[in-house]
């Protein structure tokens, strides 16, 4: 105990920023399993008898094993030997309790002789490692850590812990990260473009879904009651389509400032002009009446949603097609931090489709869209559903039912395929279709039939969520904190990345 309360003093004292997580094994399997870190961020204060009665304290990245060989030859000895209980209490550590913040206090002391700090130390950045009580690990800076023992000798002794860098990748589920912008409802593009993918990657993924509150301002900035609305709209939708909170961490993009921080570091690994280029952002620009006068947030999105992805490092992000150019950018944006500061701070997210090309609107635009007033909503009743699929759009130059009308492009035929189970009748209708022998109010009737099959649990389950809209708020929001902590990491490997860090 004597040496934990040196520890909290020094770092005290030093104004270092640190942290203690509890524990409840000593074993570094554990211990890397409960705290979800990789074996390549723990490191083990090991000590040796050497040369008869001598100490060495040495430090190990929990990713590697001492070579002995060449730890005999540094040390010119051919005798080398773990501590044994008894000596380790000699020298003033509990068995397996030692930590790299005594030892410089030891060497003082002259309890120990020599202390090794392996090549593989200072490729680290976070450190957990002992803090001498049974029950906390202390998470530090490895450069703040360096400063805490001034006399080291750097050895070069450490080989690969071949399992545990096997299961490194492992040691966390792979992430995914998606969502949404609070402009609205969400439909049936959301539907199949993104939430069945959530949904169905929920238990294998750690999952993370944006509420993107300050995407939605950058064309709604006269309507943030609009945008403070949909959030809860946007939780209802979620839980109707299947989402579990509790496995799934939702969160609001103002909750996370972080990610602003990390936007602006990505920000000088993209160009203006490969923006101008964008063709999703293009369309939205035309679509929003923005040609004349984009507003800066809304220009700069893609980039704010390479932040997002970036900020919990995620693998896959399931969205719709439009979004496939906004992936791309991340992707080539993560590629060129690393290389630029030859440091891998972030890996290759990969964009999943739920669907080859966008849900059409029901006015057959390629894009059905919350704010394109086209959509068929979650949340609509039946009666809504019914009068919305009358309207859908056909084939406009199909005047009869006796004229051969076309499948292709035919808003109808494009839900009947995603929404009817019965193959068959969907073959069915489109030769009829094809050949002038059937009209659309029976296509369309069928396709009430189909749609509202799928449509009705969702919608029960969404009238459920409304009594639970202030819990989920209350998620979303507790949600933010653990996003906000992860994206700190983050954004302080860029900053020792960037040399801005002080
Ligand atoms: P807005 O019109 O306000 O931009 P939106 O309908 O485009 O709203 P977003 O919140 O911008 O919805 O997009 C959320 C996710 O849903 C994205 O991954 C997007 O690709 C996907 N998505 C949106 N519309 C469709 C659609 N019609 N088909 C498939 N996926 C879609
Ligand atoms: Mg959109």
């Amino acid at each position: 105990m004597k040496h934990f309360e040196f520890i909290k003093d020094l770092l005290e004292k030093r104004n270092i920023k640190h942290s203690f997580h509890k524990v409840s094994s000593l074993s570094i399997d554990e211990i890397v399993k409960s705290l979800g870190i990789k074996y390549s961020e723990g490191l083990s204060t090991l000590i040796f008898r050497y040369g008869g009665d001598k100490y060495v304290g040495i430090l190990r990245r929990d990713d590697k094993n001492i070579d002995s060989k060449k730890l005999k030859k540094y040390l010119g000895t051919s005798r080398v030997s773990f501590a044994s209980d008894e000596e380790l209490k000699s020298i003033g550590f509990e068995p397996g309790l030692a930590s790299p913040l005594v030892l410089d206090l030891l060497q003082g002391e002259n309890k120990i002789n020599k202390i090794l700090i392996d090549e593989s130390f200072f490729e680290m950045n976070k450190v957990i490692c002992g803090s001498t009580s049974s029950e906390l690990a202390l998470e530090i800076k490895r450069t703040d850590l360096e400063k805490l023992i001034p006399i080291f000798e750097r050895v070069d002794i450490m080989v690969p812990n071949e399992r545990r860098q096997n299961v490194l990748n492992d040691t966390r589920k792979k992430r995914i990260l998606t969502g949404d912008r609070p402009t609205g409802k969400l439909h049936i593009g959301h539907l199949f473009g993104s939430l069945m993918n959530r949904v169905k990657f929920q238990e294998e993924y750690e999952t993370f879904i944006l509420i993107a509150n300050i995407h939605a301002l950058s064309d709604n900035r006269d309507n943030p009651e609009k945008v403070k609305q949909s959030i809860g709209e946007l939780l209802c939708d979620y839980y109707a389509s299947g989402l579990d909170f509790d496995k799934s961490t939702v969160y609001i993009q103002s909750e996370v400032p972080e990610t602003h921080e990390i936007f602006m570091y990505l920000s000088n690994f993209v160009s203006v002009q490969q923006l101008m280029h964008n063709p999703t952002l293009k369309t939205e620009i035309k679509q929003n009446n923005m040609e004349d006068s984009t507003p800066l947030g809304f220009f700069i999105y893609p980039t704010h949603q390479a932040a997002d992805i970036l900020c919990v490092n995620a693998d896959l992000v399931p969205v719709g097609k439009d979004q496939a150019p906004m992936v791309e950018d991340c992707r080539e944006i993560a590629r060129k931090f690393n290389n630029t500061y030859k440091k891998e701070v972030f890996g290759q997210p990969k964009a999943h489709f739920g669907v080859p090309k966008n849900v059409p609107g029901i006015d057959g635009n390629a894009k059905m869209g919350k704010s394109l007033n086209n959509g068929i909503y979650l949340s609509d009743s039946e009666e809504e559903l019914k009068k919305k699929i009358m309207s859908v759009y056909t084939d406009p130059n199909r005047i009869h039912a006796t004229d051969k009308g076309t499948v292709e492009g035919n808003v109808a035929f494009t839900y009947h395929d995603l929404f009817n189970s019965n193959k068959e009748e969907v073959a069915d209708l489109k030769a009829r279709y094809e050949a002038g022998k059937v009209g659309d109010v029976e296509v369309k009737e069928k396709l009430f039939a189909a749609m509202n099959e799928v449509l009705t649990p969702i919608r029960e389950k969404r009238r459920e969520a409304e009594g639970k809209k202030a819990e989920l708020v209350e998620k979303a929001v507790e949600g933010s904190k653990k996003v906000s902590k992860i994206a700190r990491g983050i954004a302080d490997e860029m900053k020792e990345a960037m040399k801005i860090e002080f």
